[in-house]
């Protein structure tokens, strides 16, 4: 379960609606699986089907956290055009299996769709986002 505070929450939709028809991406981290903090970060593919994230980018974040003594509690990305389930790029690229991997779809433009998952060797675990406040 992750707990994501509405306006957090918002932001993120609002972040893959700005970024559209790319995808956009960033990390929430927080405390205990409750996210305290959005970090919205560059794609740096600039595509519409893939993202990655700036090695420098994710560093500071990291420090940040550190600092704060905060976690990454998830990676969150948007599907501009197809549906919010992992592509097999995701699956390759889930370097943490720690980390939930949330994925916005704007497919259906008047009705984003959000969903976490765990990516795990094996299999993929659907993970329930409880919207706070
Ligand atoms: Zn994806």
């Amino acid at each position: 379960m992750i707990r994501i505070p509405r306006l957090i929450y918002q932001r993120m939709v609002q972040h893959a609606r700005e970024q559209w028809p790319l995808e956009c991406c960033g990390i929430l981290s927080g405390r205990d699986g409750t996210v305290e903090k959005a970090y919205e970060l560059q794609n740096e593919e600039e595509s519409s089907v893939i993202y990655s994230m700036s090695p420098q980018d994710q560093l500071s974040v990291f420090e940040e956290m550190e600092k704060e003594s905060i976690d990454m509690i998830a990676i969150y990305h948007s599907h501009p055009h197809t549906i919010p389930f992992p592509s097999e790029t995701d699956v390759k690229l889930a370097f943490y299996p720690e980390v939930a991997s949330i994925i916005i779809s704007l497919m259906e433009e008047q009705n984003p769709v959000v969903k976490a998952f765990r990516i795990g060797k094996e299999a993929i675990y659907l993970e329930e986002i409880e919207v706070l406040g």
